[in-house]
């Protein structure tokens, strides 16, 4: 995503400019709201700007080195601290300790610890900047070892930190930081986007509405096609539930890992993300759907399957339907005494996702989830 994309956030990228242009820059930055709204976009063009050679505007220039070096992840006074892998290659479920305050990789080739690199002058850049994404993922330890260094910064150095559960966090650390929260985008701004990167107006439509008001969601829908046919599959999957034999629900679980290992396929065929650069790692390394794609993949399937059990709970109360193409199967499946079935569904759905985010068994988790789901919903 570009900064055009960022729509919806008009308010928000204003005051990140005005800081920028008057040179009021704080030490630490919480950007909040919910998912897929741009605000891992926004911390990396905030990123590029506050070391931009072309200063003044409060934009990237996105020319000239250092943006080009920031863009590229080669900045040496740019950080992304992400999740990331451990030393032996293994997905992990949480930012440690390790990665804040001791070497995270191999000592030859290990970038400095951040808190004592904190401490140092930028190389070339103005600012060093350190982007905590996602901030929630940081285990308490971590984010104690994070509140030194943001009760006392050097004059130098901007902590950006990234979440859609700013509850998650310390309290202390959020209290040292200016919260910048995002908003969900009108469909109509949304919709108008989509038409001016080639969408035909009905599918800008219907992709704006599907999208919730969710930019980045809406624009990944747009340039990967699988999306919408994985969130097809998804809801047709849901909407069986009860229709199929016993047997045939059961292998639910499959399913839900097939359809998350086409996202992976497709992704890893795409190139990957863009905002993945973590200091270290690879982005090349690894091109199998593992267990680890799989968890990238898997919480937004689970997100997919919610948003069913969603519309069905919304169906005895005339809201709007997150999936209005699916309204004729919701009605099919709605019953007026389905609601505390349908709540039950959610937390299953939930639970599955955080014992995912916790590193649980992937198999595990999923027939669990299938279990659940047949007991209520069957
Ligand atoms: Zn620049």
């Amino acid at each position: 995503m570009r900064l055009e994309d960022l729509v919806g956030q008009e308010r928000t990228v204003s005051v990140l400019r005005n800081a920028l242009c008057r040179e009021r820059v704080a030490h630490a930055y919480l950007f909040t709201g919910p998912e897929s709204v741009g605000k891992s976009t926004a911390a990396a063009l905030f990123a590029q700007a506050l070391n931009c050679e072309d200063t003044g505007h409060g934009l990237p220039c996105g020319a000239c080195r250092s943006c080009r070096l920031t863009s590229g992840g080669r900045h040496p006074d740019v950080r992304v601290v992400g999740i990331g892998s451990d030393a032996e290659g293994r997905r992990r479920t949480e930012i440690s300790i390790d990665q804040i305050r001791q070497n995270p990789r191999k000592p030859r080739q290990a970038p400095l610890p951040l808190i004592q690199d904190a401490y140092l002058k930028p190389a070339i850049g103005r600012h060093k900047v350190y982007v905590i994404s996602p901030a929630d993922r940081l285990t308490a330890e971590a984010g104690n070892a994070l509140l030194k260094l943001l009760e006392e910064p050097p004059p130098h150095v901007v902590l950006l930190l990234v979440t859609s559960e700013p509850s998650t966090l310390l309290p202390t650390v959020v209290s040292r930081c200016q919260e910048v929260v995002f908003q969900l985008a009108g469909s109509g701004a949304i919709e108008n986007h989509l038409i001016g990167l080639g969408l035909s107006e009905a599918a800008a439509a219907s992709l704006a509405r599907l999208s919730g008001g969710r930019i980045a969601w809406a624009i990944r829908a747009a340039e990967r096609p699988e999306v919408l046919r994985v969130r097809d599959a998804l809801l047709n999957l849901c909407a069986a539930i009860g229709e199929r034999s016993v047997p045939e629900s059961l292998r639910l679980a499959e399913d839900i890992k097939w359809q998350a290992a086409e996202l992976a396929r497709a992704r890893i065929s795409h190139g990957g993300e863009e905002l993945a650069v973590e200091a270290g790692s690879d982005p090349q390394e690894e091109h199998a759907v593992g267990d680890r794609e799989l968890r990238e993949e898997l919480p937004w399937c689970l997100d997919i399957m919610v948003s069913w059990y969603r519309d069905l709970l919304a169906g005895g109360q005339d809201a709007p339907l997150l999936n209005p193409d699916y309204e004729q199967a919701l009605t099919r499946q709605y019953r007026p005494h389905f609601t505390a079935r349908a709540e039950c569904a959610v937390e299953s759905i939930l639970e599955a996702k955080h014992a995912l985010q916790r590193n649980a068994n992937i198999d595990i988790a999923l027939e669990s989830l299938t279990l659940s789901l047949v007991a209520w919903c069957g």
